[in-house]
């Protein structure tokens, strides 16, 4: 299960907001934790000392002695754990990574996104911005069957059709840069969707083929039975529960014989199961302040509801259960960002929701440190132990008596270096505010026009005027550029030309132009008063999209299209039209291509709101 479109609202978000830069960075010095009790990934030290030098766990015990000059931080009545991983979720750009930071989460572990994006956030991890974010390990791009889930978001990916394909396929996405191959193998029957999926011959043939390759399997799946067939064609691990049916009493036992491990994703599931429990995080008073308006408005969201598909979250519960008993290896992941879910403060959930599934408390800290870590061989973290990376997280309280603890965060650090975690709170606030913000009605604004483009000039006669607005800031290839041209809509002046060049390396690729109707771009308007928007266009027959963005809709963009011929012609939209949206707070209207990839030229002319 993934979204589209999170990485064009993170770039919104980061245009309003210019980036914080991370202050605090410890240098060489040593880091010593004295009198706290220590979760180090597999039991609890009742009261012990960490000491932390050039990134990396020095050394753990009682006995252990603070250096001279070291930084000394009294942990009385505080637990350290080892920064925890989320072993399930989707990342679209590096602001994720941030949240996800934040919450103590210093890993995670991607189950698919663009392997452009991929290669950005890799940059980003290598360079200063690294101490900012989360890690990262990534499928990339996923294995799924032509037409199969994973194909709907929009992101042109490859697919496989025959078994005789597989190895290559993986192979392909290794040289991407893949850490692990993650297959779909779901017929999207339990959700009441339908989606083609692979064979059961061509699933047995991509496991193989991963595993020819030293590569883990990780296999979503959407029922018992697909979790079944999953295991017993060679899965290492299932990227998921089921809600759909109450397994079997031998269920955990033979996910045991096949020595697979699970990552239950219980978040997302109580999700799909309409329990609501992504609003009770966004409303604890120990996650909110640390939301981001996007990820405010993720946990507050829901899953649509769909005719037959299947809600028994008990079965998750019990398929759970039963996996603890036989001893197979559970692994903490959200499957972020999907409705209910966001990246960081998810996680927290699901530990709760392990320990209501039967985990004692210990157990599902360590689904979320050193069991991920043994299962994807991340062998230097998931540990508080010497020669560990130094990702850390500090709590208030016992963890390991109260898991909700995990909650009330005292301090992060990722490879000894402290995570600001005040500024971003700051930053959040200020952030949320903005965007909660009644927006007014703009000047200039009462008559509707935009732009005639009379005057030769790409202006406009209310708000922060024309931008060309490309994917180019999430790592996309995409290129436009706009200028005022001659013979215009009926016989007018001029007219407003949008050309460039769609890449499609991006799921939400785009290149255009974005009319910004309030007084700085992306500062909301109050445009209530208008019941539509239209404008005459012609180009060359492809389809085009027209997008408006509010923060009342979490920046998502609110998307129609239209298909322009070589002869002007007015197109005209109600504003209703976009998800019932009512233009109380438009922030940005963007008129351009979005994917498939290529060459475009669009002509605009006499924009207005009526
Ligand atoms: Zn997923």
């Amino acid at each position: 299960m993934t979204t589209r479109y999170v990485g064009l609202v993170v770039l919104l978000l980061s245009l309003m907001c210019p980036r914080h830069v991370a202050g605090g960075a410890e240098t060489g010095g040593a880091l010593v934790f004295r009198n706290a009790r220590v979760f180090d990934g597999a039991r609890v030290l009742p009261r012990a000392t960490v000491l932390v030098r050039d990134g990396r766990i020095a050394a753990v015990g009682p006995e252990v002695q603070a250096p001279e000059g070291a930084r000394v931080i009294d942990a009385r009545g505080k637990t350290l754990l080892p920064g925890l991983i989320d072993s399930h979720t989707h990342v679209f750009g590096p602001e994720v990574l941030r949240a996800a930071l934040v919450f103590g989460v210093t890993t995670e572990l991607d189950m698919f996104m663009s392997d452009a994006v991929l290669d950005s956030i890799r940059k980003d991890l290598a360079g200063e911005k690294g101490a900012d974010i989360a890690d990262l390990r990534s499928a990339g791009t996923l294995v799924t069957a032509p037409g199969g889930h994973g194909t709907e978001y929009g992101l042109p990916i490859p697919t496989l059709s025959s078994p005789e394909q597989a190895q290559a396929f993986v192979d392909a996405r290794i040289a991407e840069g893949s850490d692990y191959i993650k297959i779909v193998y779901d017929d999207g029957k339990a959700l009441g969707l339908s989606f083609p999926t692979l064979s059961r011959e061509t699933l047995k043939a991509v496991i193989a083929a991963a595993h020819a390759r030293k590569k883990l399997a990780v296999v979503h799946i959407g029922s018992l039975q697909g979790a079944r067939e999953a295991v017993e064609a060679g899965a290492d691990g299932l990227a998921h529960a089921f809600i759909d049916r109450i397994p079997e009493a031998d269920f955990g036992r033979l996910v045991a014989s096949h020595h697979a491990f699970v990552v239950p994703t219980l978040t997302v599931l109580e999700s799909v199961s309409g329990r609501g429990g992504g609003a009770a995080l966004a409303a604890d008073p120990a996650i909110a302040p640390f939301l981001s308006p996007g990820g405010q408005a993720d946990l507050n969201r829901a899953f649509p509801k769909l005719a037959g598909a299947a809600a028994n979250y008990a079965a998750a519960e019990e398929a759970v259960r039963q996996l603890r008993a036989a001893g197979v290896p559970m692994l903490a992941g959200t499957d972020a960002p999907n409705p209910g879910t966001t990246h960081g403060a998810s996680l927290h959930r699901e530990l709760e929701l392990l320990v209501k599934a039967g985990l004692t408390p210990a157990e599902a800290l360590a689904a979320a440190t050193s069991v991920p870590a043994q299962q994807f061989g991340l062998e230097d973290r998931g540990m508080i132990a010497p020669g560990k990376r130094a990702d850390l997280l500090l709590v208030n309280g016992d963890p390991t008596a109260d898991i909700t603890a995990t909650r009330k965060i005292a301090g992060v650090w990722k490879l000894g270096v402290t995570v600001d975690r005040d500024s971003y709170r700051a930053e959040m606030e200020k952030q949320r505010a903005e965007a909660s913000r009644s927006a007014g009605v703009p000047p200039g604004a009462k008559p509707g026009l935009v732009s005639d483009f009379e005057d030769g000039k790409p202006s406009a006669r209310f708000g922060a005027g024309w931008q060309v607005s490309t994917d180019s800031l999430q790592g996309g290839q995409s290129k436009a550029s706009f200028k005022v041209v001659e013979n215009g809509a009926q016989k007018s002046k001029g007219a407003l030309l949008i050309e460039g060049e769609v890449d499609g390396g991006l799921p939400y690729a785009w290149a255009g132009a974005i009319f910004f109707p309030g007084e700085v771009p992306m500062a909301p308007a109050d445009l209530s008063s208008k019941k539509q928007v239209s404008f005459w266009a012609k180009a060359d027959g492809r389809s085009y999209n027209v997008m408006l963005f509010a923060p009342s809709q979490n920046f998502a963009p609110l998307a129609q299209t239209f298909v322009p011929g070589t002869e002007w012609k007015q197109f005209t939209f109600k504003l209703s039209q976009f998800n019932g949206y009512d233009g109380h707070d438009l922030a940005g209207l963007f008129i351009g291509a979005g994917l498939p990839a290529g060459k475009f030229a669009l002509q605009i002319d006499d924009v207005s709101f009526q």
